[in-house]
C-alpha cells in the first residue's frame, strides 16, 4: 500500500473539547512502518459527514483508517456507515457476544446491558480486530479492489492496543520491503528569526540530500527538522547525519542542540565541562529559570540557587542592588539587572551569575518600557559582565518563558563564543 488516509470521528473533536491525540498517535506509528499518511481530518458523529470523509479517502488512496463512533450508544454510528458504503450487511456475532459477556462477567460480575449488542452487528465479510482492552472490536472492511477501512474505538487506550496487536501487524505484512520507515532528525536554534534561516541555509535551506527540512517555530527558537521518507534505513540514517553536519555548519550560532535537548540542560553541561557553578536572580520570572535548571537531573554540581527578587525591597536586602541606581534607573534596567546578576554570583558564591528583570504585563507598561521588556545580564568570574535589553512577544506566560530562555542562550554564548 502506497499511503494512508486517517479519519477521526466525534463531535467533541469538531467542538475541539477533544484534542484528536489518536490522529497524531496512528500518523506516527504508521510513519514508522514507512506508510505515508498523505492527509488526517475529523469529522461529526453524523454518519452523511463520516460516509463522504471516507468515500473520498477510497477514491483518493484506498486505504483508510477510522478512530471514534463504535461505542454502544445512540451517537455511534461509524459500522452501519461504512457497512452500507461498502454494500454490506449488518449481523449479529455471536463469538463477539460471548467475548463481551466474559469481559463483563470477570470485570463487574454482571451481564452486559443489551445495548451492548449493538457492538457485535457487524458487517458482512469484516474481519474482526480483536479488543483486548475493552468491548468494542475494531474491524477491517475490504472490497474486491482491494480498497480497505480499519475502524477503531475512540478511547485511545483501546485504540493503541488493537492497532499494536492486531492492525500493525496486518499492515505490516502488507507493506513488505516496500515500505522505509520514516526518519528526522531535529535541529534546535535559538535567537534567530525563522525568516533568516533560509539565507544562511543558502540552496539546502528547501531541504537537502532528498531529505526534507521543515521551520518550526515556537517559544524556544526554532526547530529545523529533517526527515527521510521512502528511503532505506541505514542510508536514510547516513544521510540525516550528513545534512545534520551541514546545517550546523551553514546555521552556526544559533544552534543549540539536537534531537529534543532543552536548551537549560546544555547550559548545565558547558558550566559543568569549564567546572563553573551556577545562580539567579530572577523577578519577572518568579523562579522560572530556576526551575528549568533543576528539572535537569543532576543539576546539583552546577546549580546552587537563586532569590527571586520580585520587589525593589529584596533586590537591595539580598541582592545588594544600589537603592540609588534602583532610583535612577528603574528596577526594569539594564544597570539593575547587572546588579541582580552580580549579586547573586556574590551571595552565592558562585562563577556565574544570571539576573532577570522585565515587565511580563498585561499592565505595567510604559511608553519607554512597554510590556514584553525584558533585561538581562549575565556575570561570570573573569569575564566582562553583559547586559542586554530586548522586547519580548506574546502573552505574560510566554514573555517569561522566552526570557528564561534568552537569559540561557547569553550564558551559552558567553561560553562557547567559537561556535
Ligand atoms: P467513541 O469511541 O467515539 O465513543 O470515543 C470515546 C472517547 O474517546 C471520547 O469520549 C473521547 O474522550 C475519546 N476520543 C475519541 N476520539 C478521539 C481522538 N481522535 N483523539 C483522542 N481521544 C479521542
Ligand atoms: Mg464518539
Amino acid at each position: 500500500m502506497s499511503a494512508v488516509e486517517i479519519v477521526t470521528i466525534g463531535d467533541e473533536l469538531l467542538l475541539g473539547f477533544t484534542i484528536d491525540t489518536n490522529g497524531a498517535w496512528l500518523a506516527r506509528q504508521l510513519g514508522e512502518l514507512g506508510i505515508p499518511v498523505t492527509r488526517r481530518g475529523s469529522v461529526g458523529d453524523e454518519r452523511a459527514a463520516m460516509t463522504s470523509a471516507v468515500q473520498d479517502a477510497l477514491d483518493r488512496t484506498g486505504a483508510v483508517i477510522t478512530t471514534g463512533g463504535l461505542g454502544p450508544t445512540a451517537d455511534d454510528v461509524t459500522k452501519p456507515a461504512m457497512a452500507a458504503l461498502f454494500g454490506r450487511d449488518l449481523y449479529f456475532d455471536e463469538a463477539q457476544w460471548e467475548h463481551i459477556r466474559t469481559l463483563w462477567r470477570t470485570r463487574r460480575g454482571t451481564e452486559p446491558p443489551e445495548v451492548n449488542r449493538q457492538q457485535v452487528m457487524l458487517p458482512v465479510g469484516c474481519h474482526v480486530l480483536v479488543n483486548r482492552h475493552g468491548t468494542a472490536p475494531g474491524i477491517w472492511l475490504e472490497d474486491e479492489r482491494g480498497r480497505w477501512v480499519a475502524m477503531l474505538p475512540g478511547v485511545p487506550r483501546e485504540m493503541r492496543g488493537i492497532y499494536t496487536e492486531e492492525l500493525r501487524p496486518r499492515l505490516a505484512s502488507r507493506t513488505g520491503a516496500a515500505g522505509h520507515p520514516i526518519r528526522s532528525t531535529t535541529i534546535r536554534t535559538t535567537g534567530i528569526a525563522e525568516s533568516a534561516l533560509p539565507e544562511r541555509l543558502g540552496e539546502a535551506a528547501r531541504g537537502v540530500l532528498g531529505l526534507s527540512l521543515a521551520y518550526l517555530p515556537g517559544q524556544e527558537g526554532v526547530d529545523l527538522r529533517l526527515t527521510a521518507r521512502g528511503i532505506p534505513g541505514d542510508v536514510a540514517d547516513e544521510r540525516l547525519r550528513d545534512a545534520a553536519r551541514l546545517i550546523v555548519e551553514r546555521v552556526g550560532t544559533p544552534v543549540y542542540a539536537a534531537g529534543a535537548t532543552d536548551l537549560a540542560e546544555v547550559v548545565l553541561e558547558l558550566c559543568r565541562s569549564r567546572g563553573m557553578t551556577l545562580a539567579v536572580a530572577e523577578s519577572c520570572t518568579g523562579g522560572m529559570l530556576g526551575e528549568r535548571l533543576t528539572a535537569v537531573a543532576g543539576s546539583s554540581d552546577v546549580f546552587l540557587g537563586g532569590v527571586i527578587s520580585y520587589s525593589n525591597e529584596v533586590k537591595e536586602r539580598l541582592l545588594d542592588v544600589d537603592a540609588a541606581v534602583l532610583r535612577a534607573h528603574g528596577a526594569v534596567s539594564l544597570e539593575v539587572a547587572r546588579g541582580m546578576a552580580a549579586g547573586a554570583r556574590h551571595r552565592t558564591g558562585a562563577t556565574a551569575g544570571i539576573g532577570i528583570t522585565g515587565i511580563a504585563g498585561p499592565g505595567g507598561g510604559s511608553p519607554e518600557k512597554p510590556v514584553g521588556t525584558v533585561c538581562i545580564a549575565v556575570d561570570i568570574a573573569g569575564q566582562e559582565p553583559v547586559a542586554i535589553r530586548s522586547q519580548m512577544i506574546g502573552d505574560r506566560a510566554e514573555i517569561r518563558f522566552r526570557a528564561t530562555q534568552a537569559a540561557l542562550d547569553m550564558v551559552r554564548r558567553q561560553l562557547d563564543p567559537l561556535r
